[in-house]
């Protein structure tokens, strides 16, 4: 071989050295390379939405306490005055009586027309009027804070009350009428006489009762606690006993088979009557402290019941202890009254 031949050789020998040297060793402990096909790419599975929890749409839970209407407009009454001046000073009584207490009386010719209707006049005696007003003030002062204000409630805007000179229907009445636009729980009462003035401490209750009715009526279907009910009512009078409705015969029959579960005949009618004879009675026992009337098992049993009823079916949060009603209740029934 010729020298620069040996060169050349050489060379490409230190060449061939260097690129071994260069490249890496393979890794014995590397894994082959799998051959086999590659996994599909996996589809993502999508990351659900936040899904809103559906409840199922919440009936608002039943309050008592909120079972009226704001009757504050009721306690600042502007006097609305006839016309009549001689009656002026009365006018300005019923409104600062009906403020206090959250009902609007009417006198004399604001009487609504719907009640004086059938040509009745207008009760205009100043005397008969004030009258009537100071008893209905001392009637209706034994019922507790804010007890009227709960009457009213549902479709009804107002309390009020009718001071009147005619007896349509006995010596008064409870109803329910549209006045000037506004639906109206009402109380109408008779004050032609001193004697019927004089009555108001049984035949307001007694009217006042056949209201709360009303209300208790109402909450049957809203409260689910309600405790009143017309089956719990009927099952506390005796078996055999029916009401007459409009059967004035069978009512005295009813009535003298059964009394010691009513007040007087006029229970025998209907429950509503029934309620309001028994109540009334009970109030005005407390107002004339005339505990006589005396009341038989049966009876008691009856308005123990509806006490109950009284006290579950309005908001009693600023109620005494013991109502005027309760304390007779004791009295009559012969339980000692807390002291
Ligand atoms: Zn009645």
């Amino acid at each position: 071989m010729k020298k620069k031949s040996l060169a050349l050789v050489l060379a490409l020998f230190w060449l061939m050295l260097l690129c071994a040297c260069a490249a890496p060793a393979p890794d014995v402990t590397e894994t082959a390379t799998p051959t086999s096909t590659p996994l599909p790419e996996e589809t993502p599975t999508p990351t659900p939405e936040p899904v809103e929890e559906t409840e199922p749409p919440a009936t608002p839970a039943f309050s008592l306490a909120a079972f009226h209407k704001d009757n504050s407009a009721a306690h600042t009454q502007e006097v609305r005055y006839g016309s009549h001046e001689q009656l002026r000073e009365l006018y300005e009584l019923s409104a600062e009586i009906g403020s206090r207490c959250g009902i609007r009386i009417r006198i004399a010719d604001l009487v609504p027309e719907v009640i004086m209707a059938d040509g009745n006049d207008p009760m205009l005696d100043p005397v008969l009027i004030r009258h009537a007003l100071e008893t209905v003030d001392r009637v209706l002062s034994i019922y507790p804070e804010g007890f009227f204000d709960q009457l009213v409630y549902g479709d009804y805007d107002a309390l009020e009350l009718y001071i009147v000179g005619f007896s349509p229907v006995g010596t008064g009445y409870a109803g329910q009428i549209g006045v000037e636009g506004e639906s109206v729980n009402y109380i109408c009462l008779d004050a032609e006489t001193w004697e019927l003035i004089d009555a108001f401490c049984y035949v307001l209750p007694h009217e006042l009762t056949h209201v709360m009715d009303f209300r208790f009526t109402a909450l049957h279907d809203r409260d689910p606690n309600c405790l009143f009910s017309e089956e719990t009512w009927a099952a506390l009078n005796p078996p055999g006993f029916a009401y007459a409705y409009e059967d004035n015969e069978m009512e005295n029959e009813m009535y003298s088979r059964f009394p010691e579960y009513f007040s007087y005949s006029y229970g025998a009618h209907d429950p509503l009557e029934d309620r309001a004879t028994l109540f009334g009675d009970l109030v005005s026992c407390y107002l004339l402290d005339n505990y006589a009337i005396g009341l038989g098992e049966g009876a008691l049993d009856k308005l123990e019941y509806y006490l109950a009823c009284v006290r579950g079916g309005f908001d009693t949060s600023l109620w005494p202890e013991q109502t005027p009603w309760e304390v007779a209740f004791a009295r009559l029934s012969g339980i000692e009254a807390a002291a």
